[in-house]
């Protein structure tokens, strides 16, 4: 009988410990300045006003850039309007805020999980966020600074977040989508998950020389977005959800 209590003792601590390992964090509803991801520019307008200043991001054609009258958010917008990466000071959820104020500390103690991109830079490893943190002066403790919410495409220039969301055709085409050019040239077909075109691997491919290596650029749109394969591989349909999972907010 005692065994028996020991046995179903330790089963419902291995349960307790198996439900709480593969209890995943549900996605927190971030805003800096209230504005979330997914927002349209009407959204936009109805918290900050028309921008001040509208132009073409990094991205020419593809992404737009808008400043607000504060000065902040900064805003970059898709085509259709829809908000995919939004910058400022002011970060907001649910039940608490983050502003300049806070120091680095702060930060750490509210988000224990966030890990380190770079010296003054840390992000949550499954939410769209990054948080930026600067210097005080008297060198001894560091601040806020801003924060960044971004569909994972705007994030490629910090090549480890794709990887770290968990998602594995954002890390396979992560991936595959750099350092490609070699790759892309003997593939039957080359599809571009930014724009969705299939083209032959003979059409005019666009190249990135950066460190010696060579990413192709997609010959319709002009974006490193470009996957390799063969005709059955490289479908409208598969495109399509590896364009998601990076360009959805
Ligand atoms: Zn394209």
């Amino acid at each position: 009988m005692r065994q028996l209590l020991v046995l179903v003792f330790l089963l419902g601590l291995i349960a307790t410990a198996f439900s709480i390992l593969s209890n995943r964090p549900s996605a927190i509803d971030f805003r800096i300045y209230g504005i979330g991801l997914g927002m349209t520019r009407q959204q936009v307008q109805a918290k900050l006003g028309p921008p001040q200043e509208e132009k073409p991001a990094e991205v020419p054609g593809i992404f737009s850039t808008a400043t607000y009258p504060k000065g902040e958010p900064t805003i970059t917008y898709s085509l259709e309007g829809t908000v995919l990466r939004v910058r400022g000071s002011r970060l907001e959820w649910p039940d608490g805020v983050l502003l300049p104020t806070h120091s680095k500390l702060a930060v750490q103690e509210t988000f224990p999980r966030a890990g380190s991109v770079a010296k003054t830079e840390f992000w949550l490893p499954d939410q769209r966020v990054v948080f930026r943190t600067w210097p005080l002066g008297d060198f001894a403790s560091e601040g806020f600074e801003s924060a960044e919410l971004s569909v994972p495409y705007l994030m490629r220039e910090r090549p480890r977040i794709p990887e770290q969301w968990e998602n594995a055709l954002l890390e396979d085409t992560a991936r595959r989508s750099q350092n490609n050019f070699e790759v892309l040239q003997k593939s039957e077909v080359i599809g571009c998950f930014f724009c969705i075109e299939i083209s032959p691997r003979s059409s005019q491919m666009l190249v990135d020389h950066q460190d010696e290596l060579l990413t192709g650029r997609c010959p319709a749109c002009g974006q490193p977005a470009l996957l390799g394969g063969t005709r059955d591989e490289i479908t409208p349909s598969y495109l399509r959800s590896v364009h998601d999972a990076w360009l959805r907010p």
